[in-house]
C-alpha cells in the first residue's frame, strides 16, 4: 500500500488484519470512510475504542459483559441445575438464540486440545469445578472425565452440529434439536 498516503494506508492494513476481510474489501471500507460524514467515522472509531474498555467476562460463567455478573447469570429465572458449557463467548449466543436452553453457562475461552498442549489448566476450567462442586449443579455438558467423578450427570449434545464445527454457524433449529437431543457420556 506504499501508493497510498500514510493514514490511508495504516487503516487498510489494520482492516485487512480482520477475520473475512481481504485486501479488496479492506480498499473499499478505508475509502467508504474516507468519503463518509466525519461523524460516522466518529462513531465506529468509538465503539471499536469501547469494546474492550467497556467489556469484561463475567465474574461467574466469563461470558462477555459490561456488568461484574453477565444478563444470563443475574436472571433469577434460570435453573442452577443445568450449566451449559461452551468454548467461546459467541457459542452462548447462539445457544441462547433457540430460547429453548433455561439452565447457566460456562464459557471455556477455548477448546481442549491435549495434542497442541490445551488441557484443563490453559482454560476457565476451574471455576466450573468450583459450581459443581459448590452443590445444586445436576447436569452439565462437555468436560465429561473432569466432571464425572464430581457425581454430576454430563451430557453432550447431539449430532446436527458437526464436532468441532462453530456452533455460531448452526441454526437455531439444528442448535434447539442438538440440545433436545442430547445424550449422556
Ligand atoms: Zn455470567
Amino acid at each position: 500500500m506504499s501508493d497510498y498516503p500514510a493514514p490511508l494506508a495504516r487503516l487498510v492494513d489494520e482492516l485487512r488484519r480482520l477475520p473475512g476481510v481481504g485486501p479488496k474489501s479492506a480498499q473499499r471500507i478505508a475509502f467508504h470512510l474516507l468519503k463518509a460524514p466525519k461523524e460516522d467515522a466518529a462513531r465506529l472509531a468509538e465503539a471499536v475504542g469501547e469494546l474492550q474498555q467497556a467489556l469484561r467476562l463475567c465474574s461467574a460463567c466469563n461470558a462477555v459483559t459490561d456488568r461484574d455478573v453477565c444478563a444470563t447469570c443475574a436472571d433469577g429465572g434460570r435453573s442452577d441445575r443445568v450449566v451449559c458449557v461452551v468454548e467461546e463467548p459467541h457459542n452462548l449466543l447462539a445457544v441462547e438464540r433457540t430460547r429453548d436452553f433455561k439452565g447457566r453457562y460456562h464459557v471455556l475461552h477455548g477448546a481442549l486440545s491435549p495434542l497442541q498442549g490445551i488441557g484443563p489448566d490453559e482454560l476457565k476450567v476451574q471455576g466450573l469445578l468450583d459450581r459443581v462442586r459448590g452443590g445444586g449443579v445436576e447436569e452439565a455438558a462437555y468436560l465429561a472425565r473432569l466432571l464425572k467423578p464430581l457425581g454430576v450427570k454430563v451430557t453432550r449434545i447431539a449430532m446436527g452440529v458437526p464436532v468441532g464445527s462453530d456452533l455460531e454457524w448452526a441454526d437455531e433449529v439444528t442448535m434447539a434439536k442438538a440440545l433436545e437431543g442430547r445424550r449422556e457420556y
